[in-house]
């Protein structure tokens, strides 16, 4: 069951290089995690591997199989070796936290259409969106706790330059 991942790579046909093993490694390592998230493992672990290299590479084994490549709407592609299996994914729509889920079928497709209109199905795509554990235990944002998530989205662009922008129109209006 444990094969070694050259050998589970000469299997699927995929040639063994030093980058698409530390690849897999990090998905292995880190389940849901974006291209990045997999680049910066990589980087960690292996040292220089461009982007490109990196999706490359996820592409190269999600197209084999060895991993599973889940992509929800409005965020980027997410990469786990969890395969073979029907299980689905619960996501929090306020931090994207990604947790797995069993199917309560277990085969796919586990939903079954109205009308299948002639089509074969083969699979239907669940993901479960609301909010995870973490998120319901925060108290509800007020007002006087904005300072509290500041410092965290404070890194965001939009809101930088906002206020750059604003100040300096603010400034603006004030010149003669
Ligand atoms: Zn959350
Ligand atoms: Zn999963
Ligand atoms: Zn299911």
């Amino acid at each position: 069951m444990h094969d070694n991942p050259a050998d589970l790579f000469r299997r699927h046909g995929i040639q063994v290089t030093a980058q698409r093993l530390a690849v897999l490694a990090a998905v292995a390592g880190r389940p849901h995690g974006t291209a990045d998230d997999v680049a910066t493992a990589v980087r960690a672990g292996i040292g220089a591997i461009s982007r490109q290299a990196v999706y490359d590479a996820l592409g190269t084994l999600a197209e084999k199989g060895l991993i599973r490549c889940i992509q929800p709407a409005g965020s980027p592609a997410r990469y786990e070796d969890r395969t073979g299996d029907n299980h689905h994914h619960l996501i929090c729509r306020t931090c994207g936290r990604m947790a797995d889920v069993d199917c309560a079928v277990g085969a796919a497709p586990c939903l079954t259409p109205a009308d299948a209109s002639g089509y074969e199905i083969d699979e239907a795509e669940v993901i479960y969106w609301g909010r995870c554990h973490e998120c319901l235990a925060k108290p509800p944002s007020r007002p006087g706790k904005e300072e509290k998530t500041g410092p965290a989205s404070r890194g965001a662009h939009g809101r930088d330059d906002g206020s750059l922008n604003r100040a300096t129109a603010h400034g603006r209006k004030h010149r003669p």
